[in-house]
């Protein structure tokens, strides 16, 4: 599909971000180009719009930048799934892995239903701890993730073998 070439073009590389020895994949300059930008949703919106899904799960930040035109697009609803003390409501949480340390990522109680089809999106995927702890809690309040779809994926650290069967949809792997 050329509107791929586009999309990962937009992408901007920054070195020793947020540490030295980190190559930093920046989709704000994917933002700034109008057509990639609406190309990398209307991809997903192909993808996803007859698929019966009736939530997007989007993980703070970027999927909160991703998932929103996505889930109007498809006629779903959209959760966010964030940081710990971030939500006001009632949430469950799960404790993740980090490269140094652990994490914990929240939802709120009564956001999806029981038997409910999900689409988790985030901007990215490395080691995919992240992604695994969205599985996690949704799959605990009975939601069915249907698949996993990133902008960019960094296939060296096999965050996908992390993600055992469930299927992962990318745009743009980085050489
Ligand atoms: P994982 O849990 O190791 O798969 O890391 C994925 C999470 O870290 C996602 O929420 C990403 O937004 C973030 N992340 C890791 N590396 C990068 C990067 O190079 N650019 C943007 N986000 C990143």
């Amino acid at each position: 599909d050329p509107r791929i070439t586009r999309i990962a073009s937009s992408i901007r590389v920054i070195p020793d971000f947020p540490k030295p020895g980190i190559l930093f994949q920046d989709i704000t300059t994917l933002l700034l180009d109008i057509k990639a930008f609406r190309d990398t949703i209307d991809l997903f919106v192909e993808r996803y719009k007859e698929k019966g899904i009736s939530v997007v799960a989007g993980v703070e930040a970027r999927g909160f930048i991703f998932g929103p035109p996505i889930a109007l697009a498809i006629g779903a609803k959209f959760i966010p799934m964030r940081k710990p003390h971030k939500l006001p409501g009632p949430v469950i949480s799960e404790e993740y892995s980090l490269e140094y340390g652990t994490d914990v990522m929240e939802m709120h109680v009564g956001a999806v239903e029981p038997g409910e089809k999900v689409l988790v999106i985030d901007d990215l995927i490395a080691t995919g701890g992240t992604l695994c702890a969205a599985i996690k809690l949704l799959e605990r309040v009975g939601a069915v993730v249907v698949e996993c779809a990133c902008v960019i994926e960094l296939p060296e650290l096999k965050g996908r073998d992390r993600l055992g069967d469930k299927p992962l949809f990318v745009l743009v792997s980085p050489a």
